[in-house]
C-alpha cells in the first residue's frame, strides 16, 4: 500500500503507458469512493488498465486504432489524450484531493459513506488505514456526522484484521492472480498457474506468485518491464519477475521453458520444506509436478496441505470425495440466481449423490421463505426429483438464528423438512456471553443439522462474532450438529485453525459451496482446501459419506 499521497512523478524508466496505468487504476478507486452505488464508470477505468498494453508505450496510437482495442471507449479515449498531453488527469487530481489514499481499503468498511469518507481527509486529514485507526482511538471520528462510537469501533476492528498494509484477502489475491494470469496468456501465450500462498489456500496474500511456461521467455520479460497492469520492480533472486500491482500485493511472475514448469510450479507453490527435498534428487525436466512425486515414490500432495508432516498431508480429505453439498440456494432466495433444475444437473455433473436445497427464510433483512414459500420450494422439489432420479435431493432451509437463539421458521414447518441448516446474519455485536449462547440455543433445535458460517467473517471486511468457539464444538458434538467449512472466498468460516479444534473435539465438518449461482457450487473446493490446511480427512466430513451413510446421519427416511 503506498505511503502518503501518490506522485505521478514517472521514474526515468516508465512509460506514459506505464504511468497511465497506474493513474487510471486510482482514479477506479477514487471515483468508486465517490459514488453511492455500484459504478459503471470505476469498472470501465479498471478495465481500461487492462487493455493498456494494445497501445504504444508513449500512447501515441491515432484515435480509431484506440478506439478498436477492447476495453477502451470515447470517455478512456479523452483520458488518454487528456494524460498525453498534460501527463495527468484533472479528475485525479480533483479526487485525490477529496478523498483518502487509502480510499480502495477504507471506503469498504460497514456504513461508510462518500461524505464521511471526505470528513475523514477533509476534517481529520486521514490518508492511509494507519491514520484511520489512530484517529479512532483519539476519539475524532465518532465525534463526525453519521459515526457513532460503535461503528468506530468496529471499523478499527475490520481495518486490523490485516496482517500488514501490504497483504490483500484470498479473495481479492484469486481475482488479481486470475486476471494477471489471463493478461499474460493474452499476450505471451503459453501456459499460466497459480502458485505460492494464492495456490496454497492462504487467507492473506502478500505476494502473488505466477507461474508460466512459454517458448520465448526472454519475449516475456521485455513484455513485463513494460506492462500498464502493473510496476516493474526488478528481477528476483530465482530469475522471477518482481512487480508491484496497482494493489497493495506485489506479484511474482515465474517465466520458464514448458519442460521446466513442473518443477518451477512445485519450487514456487512451497514450502520449501516440502518442495525442496522432492526435487534435490532427480532431474525434474520434463516432468510434471506429479510426476515429480512418483519419481519420489510418493503421491501428489494437494498444495493446500503441503505445510503439513508428510503422513498426515498424505490422509487429508480430496476433493473428489465429497459426495453431496449441503448449502445452495436457488432462485426462491433473494439473492439467488439458479434454478433447481440448473442445481441438480451440476450436481449430477459433478458426481453428487444428495443434494441439500437451503434456501433463506423469512427473518432475513431482505427477506426470505415463509411457511407457504417452503411449501411451493416443497413441490419444485418433488418435481425435480422426478427428473434426476439418481440424485438424492433433500429438502431444507438456511434459517436465522435470531438475537435469542430462536428460528424463524415454526416448528410445524420445520417438522416437514428433511434437514436445516442455520447460521447468524444479524446482531453480529453481541457480547461472548450473549452470542455463545443464542448460538447453543439454535443448536439444540432438532432441525438444526449445519451450522452455517459458524463465525459470520469476512476475510478483511467483517470481524468474526465473539464465540466460545469450545462451547459451540462441544454443542454440536453433542447435538450431532456438523459445522460448515463455508467455501466462499471471502468466508472460509470455520477457518483451517477453528475446523482442526472442531475436528480435535469430536465434531463433523460440512464443505459446503453456499452458492448463489451455479458459478459458485465450485467453492466447495475452497472449503476442501481450508480442510486440506488443517490436516483434516474424509472422515470427520459428513458430506464424503456416501449416500447411504449420509441418511442415516441425517435421519432421513425413504
Ligand atoms: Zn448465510
Ligand atoms: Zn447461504
Amino acid at each position: 500500500m503506498p505511503e502518503h499521497p501518490k506522485t505521478r512523478t514517472s521514474s526515468d524508466s516508465s512509460t506514459p503507458r506505464q504511468d497511465l496505468g497506474e493513474a487510471l487504476w486510482r482514479l477506479s478507486d477514487l471515483v468508486r469512493a465517490d459514488e453511492r452505488s455500484r459504478s459503471f464508470r470505476a469498472k470501465a477505468y479498471r478495465r481500461a488498465v487492462w487493455s493498456l498494453d494494445d497501445l504504444a508505450p508513449d500512447l501515441s496510437d491515432p484515435s480509431e486504432m484506440a478506439l478498436s482495442v477492447p476495453g477502451i471507449g470515447p470517455g478512456v479515449l479523452r483520458l488518454i489524450q487528456e494524460f498525453r498531453e498534460s501527463g495527468d488527469l484533472e479528475l485525479l487530481k480533483r479526487l485525490e484531493h477529496l478523498y483518502p489514499t487509502e480510499s480502495a481499503r477504507i471506503r469498504r468498511l460497514p456504513r461508510m459513506t462518500p461524505a464521511i469518507l471526505r470528513a475523514l481527509k477533509g476534517e481529520l486529514g486521514v490518508d492511509t488505514s494507519a491514520e484511520l485507526i489512530s484517529a479512532i482511538e483519539a476519539g475524532g471520528v465518532e465525534a463526525l456526522r453519521g459515526v457513532g462510537p460503535a461503528t468506530a469501533e468496529r471499523w478499527a476492528a475490520t481495518l486490523q484484521l490485516a496482517p500488514s498494509t501490504a497483504s490483500i484477502s484470498s479473495f481479492q489475491a484469486y481475482v488479481l492472480a486470475d486476471a494477471l494470469g489471463k493478461h499474460l496468456i493474452r499476450h505471451l501465450g503459453g501456459t499460466v498457474h497459480t502458485a505460492g500462498a494464492v495456490r496454497r489456500g492462504e487467507e492473506w496474500v502478500e505476494t502473488v506468485d505466477l507461474v508460466s511456461g512459454i517458448d520465448e521467455v526472454a519475449a516475456g520479460h521485455e513484455f513485463l518491464e513494460g506492462t500498464a497492469v502493473a510496476q516493474f520492480v526488478g528481477d528476483g533472486p530465482t530469475g522471477e519477475i518482481v512487480l508491484q500491482t496497482h494493489e497493495a500485493a506485489a506479484a511474482k511472475v515465474h517465466l520458464v521453458p514448458p519442460s521446466e514448469l513442473g518443477g518451477k510450479l512445485l519450487e514456487v507453490t512451497g514450502p520449501d520444506k516440502h518442495a525442496g527435498p522432492l526435487l534435490a534428487g532427480i532431474d525434474a525436466e520434463g516432468l510434471t509436478e506429479s510426476e515429480i512425486y512418483e519419481r519420489n515414490g510418493r503421491h501428489w500432495v494437494p498444495p493446500a496441505a503441503r505445510a503439513l508432516d508428510p503422513e498426515i498431508a498424505e490422509k487429508v480429505v480430496r476433493n473428489g470425495q465429497i459426495k453431496g453439498d449441503l448449502h445452495l440456494h436457488t432462485d426462491l432466495s433473494p439473492d439467488g440466481r439458479m434454478s433447481l433444475y440448473e442445481i441438480a444437473a451440476e450436481a449430477t455433473e459433478r458426481g453428487y449423490e444428495y443434494i441439500l436445497i437451503s434456501d433463506h427464510t423469512i427473518g432475513l433483512r431482505f427477506g426470505g421463505l415463509n411457511s407457504p414459500g417452503l411449501e411451493r420450494q416443497r413441490l419444485l422439489i418433488e418435481e425435480t426429483r422426478a427428473r434426476f432420479p439418481d440424485l438424492l435431493i433433500l429438502q431444507g432451509a438456511e434459517l436465522n438464528i435470531d438475537r435469542d437463539g430462536s428460528l424463524d421458521v415454526d416448528d410445524e414447518a420445520l417438522g416437514r423438512l428433511d434437514l436445516a441448516i442455520a447460521g447468524v446474519h444479524s446482531n453480529f455485536d453481541l457480547d461472548r456471553f450473549e452470542q455463545t449462547a443464542r448460538v447453543l440455543k439454535a443448536l439444540s433445535h432438532p432441525a438444526v443439522r449445519v451450522l452455517a458460517h459458524p463465525t459470520g467473517r469476512r476475510i478483511g471486511n467483517r470481524p468474526a462474532i465473539d464465540l466460545d468457539i469450545d462451547a459451540v464444538i462441544a454443542a454440536a458434538v453433542e447435538n450431532h450438529v456438523a459445522l460448515e467449512v463455508n467455501g466462499h472466498r471471502d468466508r472460509l468460516d470455520l477457518s483451517a485453525e477453528h475446523a482442526a479444534l472442531a475436528v480435535a473435539g469430536g465434531a463433523l465438518l460440512a464443505a459446503n459451496s453456499d452458492a448463489h449461482r451455479i458459478g459458485e457450487m465450485g467453492n466447495v473446493a475452497n472449503s476442501v482446501a481450508t480442510m486440506q490446511r488443517a490436516g483434516i480427512a474424509a472422515s470427520s466430513v459428513v458430506n464424503a459419506m456416501s449416500v447411504g451413510a449420509f441418511r442415516e446421519w441425517a435421519g432421513v427416511i425413504g
